[in-house]
C-alpha cells in the first residue's frame, strides 16, 4: 500500500531537516501531508490537523491561497529565472525592492536578496564586516548575539545560535562570535548590563554588529521588556556597534505590526526577512540595510561585492513574494494578527486560571506561548525527564492540532504561531484543544 510504501523510502533516503534521526528510523515519519486548506493541514490518511504553528512559522497567508501558484505561473510563463548577477537585473526584483523598501522602517530602502532566513543572516554578519573595513576599522568583526537565540544553521547563523545543542555538530564553523544573556527572565537593566560588560571586556573597536530577534522564537517565544530594544539601541549608538534585526519570524504581521521592532519604535541598522516574506509558498528571504550602509557600500566599494547566491532576486521568488505582500496588506492581516493574538492570549489566561500547572502566558500579535510548571506560584519547573511539554504537543496532534514544544534549559514551553487569518471561532478551538490536552496529560502523568 502507499502508505507503507511512503514510509519505508522516507526512511530509507530522506534526511529530514533538524529531526530525529532514531525516532524517524523507529516509527516513520509521523505525518504525511497531502493538502492544505486555511489554517488546516492534511494527511494521506485523510486526517485534518489545525496547524498552530503555520509549519515553521511562516505560512502566515494560510494554505491553499491558489493567487500566489498564479503568479508564480505567469512569472514562468514568461521568465522562470535569469540571475541578477552584477550588472543584470529584471522586473520582479526590482518591483520587490521597492515593495520592501515601501514597507520597512524609514532609513532602511534597499535589499540584498536571498533564498531564506541563513543565507540571509550569514549575510548580514559579512556586509557588517564589510562595512566596517569601508570605514577602516577591520578589526571590528565580533558579532554579539544573545543565548536562546535561533539565527539558523549556515555557519555564521549557527554560530550566532544561542542554542548549543546546534553547535554539537560541527563545532563553531564562524570565528568571533560571542553569546551575550538574553532578557529571558531578566529585567532590562540587568539585561543591558551584562551585554554593556561583554562589549567592555571584548573591546568596543572589536565589535561589529549585535543581532536579535524582536521576539525570540525557537527559544520559546521570549517577549522582551517594554523599553529593553530601545536601551539596545542607544547601547548600540554609545559604542558604535550595528544593529542587526532578525525579523525572520516577526516580519511580515507575524506581531501584530509589519514588523517586530515597531511595538517600540526603534530602527535597526540592518533587518533580516525570509519566511512570512512568501508565506512559504516558495523559498525567499533578504537583508535590508540602512542608508548610510548602502552610501557606504556605494561610495567606497573599489571592486566587486564577492558576495551572491545563485538565486538572489530569483524572479518567480520575488513574484510570488510580491503576490503575498498584497494579500497581507489587502485582507488587513496585520490587523487580524494582533486582534486575534489578543484574543488567543484571553484564552491562554483563562485556562490558566483553570489549571494550576500553567506558569507565564504570553503573546505579541500570533506569536505566543504557555509554560508548564510544576508550582506557577515560584515558577519551580518540571523534571524534564518527565517530558511534560513534548508529551502535551503528542496529545495535541492526537486531538487535531499542531504545536510545537521547547525544552531547552528544562523548560516546558509550548509555542503557538498560527496562520494570520486565522478567526475568533478558530481561536476558541485551538483554546478548547489545549485545555483538554493539558488535563489529559497531567492526568496521565499524575502531576
Ligand atoms: N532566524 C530566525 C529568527 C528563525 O526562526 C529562523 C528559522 O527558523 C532562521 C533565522 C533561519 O531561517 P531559514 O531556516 O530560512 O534558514
Amino acid at each position: 500500500n502507499v502508505k507503507k510504501s511512503l514510509t519505508e523510502l522516507d526512511q530509507r533516503h530522506f534526511i529530514h531537516p533538524t529531526s530525529s534521526i532514531k525516532q524517524q528510523q523507529e516509527h516513520g515519519p509521523a505525518f504525511i501531508f497531502t493538502e492544505g486548506d486555511g489554517i488546516y493541514l492534511k494527511d494521506n490518511n485523510g486526517r485534518e490537523l489545525i496547524d498552530a504553528m503555520s509549519s515553521l512559522w511562516n505560512v502566515n497567508i494560510g494554505y491553499g491561497r491558489k493567487e500566489l501558484g498564479k503568479a508564480a505561473q505567469q512569472q514562468m510563463d514568461t521568465l522562470a529565472f535569469s540571475s541578477a548577477f552584477s550588472t543584470f537585473s529584471h522586473e520582479p526584483a526590482i518591483r520587490l525592492s521597492e515593495k520592501l523598501a515601501e514597507l520597512a522602517p524609514d532609513g532602511l530602502n534597499a535589499v540584498f536578496l536571498t533564498s531564506g532566513g541563513s543565507e540571509s543572516n550569514d549575510s548580514a554578519f559579512k556586509l557588517a564586516r564589510h562595512y566596517w573595513k569601508l570605514r577602516d576599522q577591520p578589526e571590528r568583526k565580533k558579532i554579539i548575539s544573545r543565548q536562546r537565540a535561533y539565527h539558523g544553521v549556515s555557519s555564521g547563523s549557527t554560530s550566532a545560535t544561542g542554542i548549543p545543542q546546534f553547535w554539537e555538530m560541527a563545532g563553531l564553523l564562524s570565528t568571533d562570535f560571542i553569546h551575550a544573556d538574553t532578557p529571558y527572565e531578566l529585567g532590562t537593566a540587568q539585561a543591558i548590563a551584562s551585554i554593556r560588560n561583554l562589549i567592555e571586556n571584548e573591546g568596543p573597536e572589536t565589535i561589529a554588529a549585535f543581532v536579535a530577534e524582536p521576539v525570540q522564537g525557537a527559544g520559546g517565544i521570549i517577549i522582551p521588556p517594554d523599553d529593553y530594544f530601545q536601551e539596545i539601541r542607544k547601547l548600540c549608538d554609545e559604542y558604535g556597534i550595528l544593529f542587526i534585526a532578525d525579523e525572520v519570524i516577526t516580519g511580515f504581521g507575524r506581531t501584530g505590526t509589519m514588523f517586530g521592532l515597531e511595538h517600540w519604535g526603534v530602527v535597526p541598522d540592518m533587518m533580516t526577512l525570509a519566511k512570512g516574506i512568501t508565506s512559504g509558498y516558495i523559498p525567499q528571504g533578504g537583508v535590508m540595510v540602512s542608508d548610510e550602509i548602502h552610501e557606504t557600500l556605494k561610495e567606497k566599494s573599489e571592486g566587486t561585492l564577492f558576495h551572491g547566491f545563485t538565486y538572489s532576486g530569483h524572479p518567480t521568488a520575488c513574484a510570488v513574494a510580491l503576490k503575498n505582500i498584497e494579500i497581507i496588506e489587502n485582507e488587513n492581516l496585520v490587523e487580524n494578527s494582533k486582534e486575534m493574538g489578543d484574543e488567543m492570549l484571553n484564552g491562554f489566561r483563562s485556562i490558566k486560571d483553570k489549571i494550576d500547572i500553567i506558569g507565564n502566558v504570553r503573546s505579541l500579535g500570533l506569536l505566543g506561548a504557555v509554560e508548564l510548571v510544576e508550582d506557577p506560584s515560584t515558577n519551580k519547573r518540571f523534571s524534564p525527564s518527565l517530558k511534560v511539554a513534548p508529551r502535551v504537543v503528542e496529545i495535541l496532534a492526537e486531538r487535531g492540532m499542531i504545536c510545537r514544544s521547547v525544552t531547552y534549559d528544562s523548560t516546558d514551553i509550548i509555542t503557538f504561531a498560527p496562520p494570520l487569518i486565522i478567526n475568533k471561532e478558530q481561536i476558541d478551538n485551538m483554546i478548547e484543544i489545549l485545555y483538554d490536552s493539558i488535563l489529559e496529560v497531567r492526568r496521565e502523568k499524575n502531576i
